[in-house]
């Protein structure tokens, strides 16, 4: 199948200039970065080898364990808490205690960033410090003017409406604000409480989020299989 890079409104595209938003939100694992550089592979698998050492389970059952939480619960990590009684903080350092090094300096999207007026945000079901680090890779922290992650959500994930209650408090978004506030993700059903409450939400697609794309697509304005594809198409320098 051909794709093309944007096909979703690119007529409205064209219309958005670099303060057409108050507020850029971004997720950060495959939205930031592409998911074929495998980062989140490498953290799904820390996260069957510490179901594997924590609920003593053999591969095949901590991952099978692994699905029906993520499933569930949209987090691995709030259905082990929840079922399993899993310490966050343990969880969270063991499964992101992993280097990155095929992470490369994104000149490129932090020249874009540097651009956009209004504040930037990270809003991420993972940890500040996983957050961090790969955004250290990438050349582009010092782009952004808060993180809420998942601690700080009080370990609710999106997309539980609860958790974006949270962020536009914790990123003091208030009132009309939220129609001037855009969030980008690569999870769809993410989008529909951002959309629910007035936001403009974008859609990074890939390979394997399709599915739940076809469920959510009333709640996503834009779809694009690159992130800086969007920025590529919205008319930065004027
Ligand atoms: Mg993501």
């Amino acid at each position: 199948m051909k794709r093309s890079k944007i096909f979703l409104h690119p007529e409205k595209l064209n219309q958005i200039t670099k303060d057409s938003y108050e507020n850029w939100i971004f997720d950060l694992d495959n939205t930031l970065y592409d998911i074929n550089l495998g980062l989140f592979q490498k953290v799904s698998e820390r996260i069957t080898l510490y179901i594997m050492d924590k609920l003593y389970l053999k591969k095949e059952y901590a991952e099978r364990l692994q699905r029906k939480m993520f499933k569930e619960y949209g987090l691995t990590l709030r259905g082990l808490m929840l079922e399993k009684n899993i310490d966050p903080d343990s969880y969270l350092d063991f499964v992101h205690n992993v280097a990155h090094p095929e992470l490369e300096v994104d000149s490129q999207l932090k020249n874009f960033l540097k651009k956009l007026q209004g504040k930037k945000f990270i809003y991420t079901n993972a940890s500040k410090k996983h957050a961090i680090n790969v955004m250290d890779g990438m050349g582009i922290t010092d782009q952004f003017d808060d993180i809420l992650d998942i601690k700080g959500t009080n370990y609710v994930p999106k997309p539980d409406p609860r958790s974006y209650k949270t962020m536009i408090s914790k990123f003091k978004i208030v009132g009309e604000q939220l129609k001037r506030t855009v969030f980008f993700e690569d999870t769809a059903k993410n989008l529909k409480p951002a959309k629910k409450m007035g936001l403009s939400t974008v859609w990074i697609e890939n390979n394997f989020n399709h599915q739940d794309y076809e469920l959510n697509e009333k709640f996503i304005d834009f779809k694009c299989n690159n992130i800086k594809d969007f920025f590529n198409s919205i008319s930065l320098d004027i």
